[in-house]
């Protein structure tokens, strides 16, 4: 991508009317625009980060056997009288909406109701059992407050999964599949080192929930921490027999705020039981499925990370997950450069590297600078001097010092 040819802009003024680190940074870089509190437009570079932390989670999710689905957001009423869940006493967030002929309709918050009485036209029998349909989709939440940028939406991007199986042994085998593809797609993303598996309140069919909280001084939940045992409890569930029950003291446990960027749930018969989801068992009887819930806030994660491993200079994306591998910064226009220039941007281009080629007329410094607001992990420069050198200019992200390399090196090194 040519920079002279992006549409967007980076900005160095503070956005006013934005109090989150996240969005700011975010919208100075040109990643995202906010339309309104909790209601943000994905902007070519913006985009590419939340695909890539969506194409990590689509991967982790197919490698336990996840079935990708999509849902609408338009939800019919009935669906959720049937689980006493369209009452906005019950449910106090919904955005509800009317079809011309007046019937209501809701903007879907969470797809258990959708997704039950479609799996009800196709399953029958134990032997149908156990599978896991996801899909990666638009969220409708009218949120109380929405002041954290991207990670509090009132429309926002999740991952959501749902598992249905047969026995309760079944349900634990998958929700441990899970559990794991979780914690790799935190590593994968760059914040496994700072999220904890949690545990928290678990609604009426199970004991605990298991929520992944992302440390963080800007998250909205207190969790206790024990790094050492590596066990975590949200203070909503924090009680002397919890304490018991998952083998850590109080004085083990530190206090610290975290950010909820998933969670993972046993629903047991909650929602298979209003819509009388069962199959027949090896003996004939009918069984009620047990489910599972698994999600993933999908632009939550991108906040946190942007939130969370950026600096005074700006964003800092893990390779995983950035807009491109590479910043190449042409310094000057003279045809050797531009030559120069223009041949490396082919050439990694050829190695499926992706590159934000900075072809554009400005100082060094706008250039670095945006370098580093855009968060790209690597930066080279080509300018005169490195060219009448024969080397190129590479810097990481996170490093102090730049470095002179002959191509061959440079180029193993963006490879690797
Ligand atoms: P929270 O307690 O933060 O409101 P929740 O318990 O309502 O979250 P779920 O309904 O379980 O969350 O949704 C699954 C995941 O979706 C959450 O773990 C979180 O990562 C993400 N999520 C929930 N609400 C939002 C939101 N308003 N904006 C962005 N992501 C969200
Ligand atoms: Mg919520």
């Amino acid at each position: 991508m040519r920079l002279s040819q992006l549409f967007t802009r980076t900005r160095k003024d503070h956005p006013a009317d934005e109090a989150a680190k996240n969005a700011q940074l975010l919208i100075r870089a040109g990643f995202v625009h906010k339309e309104m509190a909790g209601v943000y437009s994905y902007l070519p570079l913006g985009l590419k980060v939340l695909n890539n932390i969506s194409q990590i989670i689509r991967e982790e999710m197919n490698a336990i056997g996840g079935q990708e689905i999509l849902m609408p957001a338009l939800q019919i009423k009935e669906r959720y009288e049937t689980t006493n869940r369209w009452d906005d006493k019950i449910v106090d967030n919904w955005f509800k909406t009317k079809l011309s002929n007046g019937s209501e309709l809701g903007l879907g918050f969470s797809h258990e109701e959708n997704l039950v009485p479609i799996v009800k036209n196709y399953i029958n029998s134990y032997k149908d059992l156990p599978f896991a349909p996801y899909q990666i989709q638009t969220k409708f939440r009218n949120e109380l407050r929405s002041k954290s940028g991207l990670m509090r939406g009132r429309e926002f991007l999740m991952k959501d999964m749902y598992s249905f199986a047969l026995t309760q042994q079944q349900h634990n085998g998958f929700y441990d599949q899970a559990q794991k593809a979780y914690r790799r797609i935190y590593d994968r993303v760059g914040i496994g080192d700072r999220t904890f598996m949690t545990f928290a309140s678990g609604g009426s069919f199970s004991k605990f929930s298991h929520e992944f909280q992302t440390l963080s001084d800007a998250g909205e939940d207190t969790i206790y921490l024990s790094r050492a045992k590596n066990i975590a409890i949200n203070k909503e569930v924090l009680t002397d027999e919890v304490l018991v029950e998952v083998g850590v003291s109080q004085a083990d446990l530190e206090e610290v705020k975290g950010i909820e960027t998933g969670n993972i749930f046993s629903l047991g018969t909650k929602f298979s039981g209003p819509f009388d989801l069962a199959v027949d068992d090896e003996a004939g009887n009918k069984q009620t499925v047990l489910m599972g819930c698994y999600g993933i806030g999908v632009s939550r994660v991108m906040g946190t990370v942007a939130e969370l491993l950026s600096d005074d200079r700006g964003l800092v994306w893990p390779a995983s997950i950035a807009p491109a591998k590479v910043y190449l910064a042409r310094l000057g226009n003279i045809p050797s450069v531009v030559s120069a220039a223009d041949e490396l941007y082919e050439e990694l281009t050829k190695l499926n590297i992706e590159v934000i080629y900075d072809d554009r007329d400005m100082r060094p410094g706008e250039k670095f600078a945006d370098a580093d607001l855009l968060g790209i992990p690597y930066r080279v420069v080509i300018s005169e001097k490195t060219v009448r050198a024969g080397t190129f200019e590479l810097k990481a992200r996170t490093a102090k010092e730049a470095e002179l390399l002959p191509k061959e090196e440079l180029i193993k090194t963006l490879v690797s």
